[in-house]
């Protein structure tokens, strides 16, 4: 009998860790090695800008498995150690330890880091980013102490820890060189919405400004100065500033590389033997119609099974409805669709805005491209399946919360 593949997934993700449980259940029974490069074996990241951040949530509940998973699936996990190359015509990566495996199929998990401050004063102490627990445990000793923070970015990452500088008694101050808050991802009037909920609680923004030199004594962070030449004192500076995807790898190998690892709608790259998910995937969604890179939790969480069915062969088309959720303060919500700024021509809104209890809806040419339910819940399913169908709905009934949405 020949022997099974043997299956790698290089990044110990959500996405990685879900396609190895994936491979498992359905059936794959030969050799799943997953590797990564941090100690912690793989968690989720969402609460380390929320429930983690302030102290409410334990270290155990992040984790996407239990520690005993992995070995009773007989999922080789090798943490602490980056893959440093592929070389993909012996079908094997090299690891930094000076080990090697081989592979039959590759899958690519390694996600996104956070995108750098290229400004003087990078380097000083209390200049933080967010991406690891360890990056989240530093932040909220740093935020205990309560003090003055200046958070480069008005983006999810820089609102959520906004909220909870806040929480910890700290006074906040977001220079984002965007003229509003979340403008990228959500447009003007709903990031005006997500500003005043910050304002309401005493963050101040300074927008049209960038950071442009940090300024230190004793080798700490004091002070930040701005694109306008602002002087704001600062304890703990928190760069949020986007995240960049961890494709180099693939890049080296010499895969094909744009704003991520480029994938067909199986997920598959421009070598048919390695795949890619999760937020270093720039994959075709048949949805949509084009390829998007996505940097949600949900996108990995799907991404990774799909990745390991289309590795088993098994015919897949990628076609999710992107969806993020957030929680700040006491507003929870999440988002469907894509309701980026040229995507949509009108926004509806479904309640009152004021209150912070209301969905709003994006619309092109009359149609549902994206929908968020603030503080509304159990309605996103519906709300997809409106993205879903594509066709033009009656804004007035749109409108009207009598009118239940799945009648639309
Ligand atoms: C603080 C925070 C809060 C978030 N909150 C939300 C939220 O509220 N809602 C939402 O939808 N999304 C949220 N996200 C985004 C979500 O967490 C990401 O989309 C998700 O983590 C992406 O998972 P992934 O599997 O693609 O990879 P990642 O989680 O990025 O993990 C990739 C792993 O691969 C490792 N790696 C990289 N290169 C190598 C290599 N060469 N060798 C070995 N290992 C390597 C990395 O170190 C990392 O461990 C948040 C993200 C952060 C950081």
């Amino acid at each position: 009998m020949p022997a099974e593949p043997a299956f790698v997934i290089v990044g110990a993700s959500l996405a990685g860790a879900k396609a190895a449980e994936t491979l498992r259940e359905e059936g794959f029974a030969g050799p799943v090695v997953l590797i990564g490069d941090e100690q912690q074996r793989p968690y989720e990241r969402p609460p380390l800008s929320k429930g983690f951040l302030l102290g409410r949530d334990e270290l155990s509940s992040v984790y996407v498995h239990e520690a005993g998973w992995y070995a009773e699936r007989d999922v080789d996990l090798r943490l602490g150690v980056a893959v440093s190359s592929i070389d993909r015509a012996a079908r094997q990566v090299s690891l930094a330890d000076g080990s090697a495996v081989s592979y039959d199929k590759l899958l690519i998990t390694t996600g996104a880091s956070p995108r750098r401050i290229g400004v003087p004063g990078a380097d000083l102490a209390g200049v933080l980013y967010l991406r690891s627990v360890g990056d989240s445990e530093q932040l909220r000793a740093a935020l205990q102490g309560g003090g003055r923070v200046v958070i480069a970015g008005a983006g999810w990452i820089g609102l959520e820890t906004a909220a909870a500088a806040r929480e910890y008694g700290c006074d906040v101050t977001v220079v984002e060189p965007e003229a509003g808050a979340l403008l990228r991802s959500i447009g003007p009037e709903l990031g005006e919405v997500f500003a005043g909920l910050h304002r309401s609680h005493g963050v101040l923004f300074r927008f049209g400004e960038g950071v442009s030199e940090l300024r230190g004594s004793g080798g700490r962070v004091s002070e930040v100065v701005t694109s306008t030449g602002a002087e704001l004192p600062a304890d703990v500076v928190i760069v949020a500033i986007g995240v960049i995807p961890d494709a180099s790898l693939a890049a080296d190998a010499g895969l094909d590389v744009d704003n991520g690892i480029l994938a067909d709608e199986a997920l598959r790259t421009s070598d048919p033997d390695i795949y890619a998910a999760g937020d270093v995937a720039n994959a075709f969604n048949s949805l949509l119609g084009r390829r998007i890179r996505v940097e949600h939790w949900a996108s990995a969480l799907a991404s990774g099974p799909e990745a390991a069915k289309s590795m088993l062969g098994q015919p897949v088309s990628h076609d999710l409805v992107p969806y993020f959720f957030s929680d700040q303060y006491d507003l929870g919500m999440e988002a469907a669709g894509v309701p980026e700024p040229g995507h949509y021509d009108q926004v509806v809104y479904r309640g009152d805005r004021d209150s912070l209890e209301f969905i709003a809806f994006w619309l092109a040419d009359g149609a549902v491209v994206a929908g968020m339910n603030v503080n509304v819940w159990d309605v996103n399913e519906e709300i997809q399946a409106l993205i879903r169908s594509g066709l033009p709905v009656d804004q007035d009934r749109l409108a009207d919360p009598g009118v239940p949405l799945a009648e639309l």
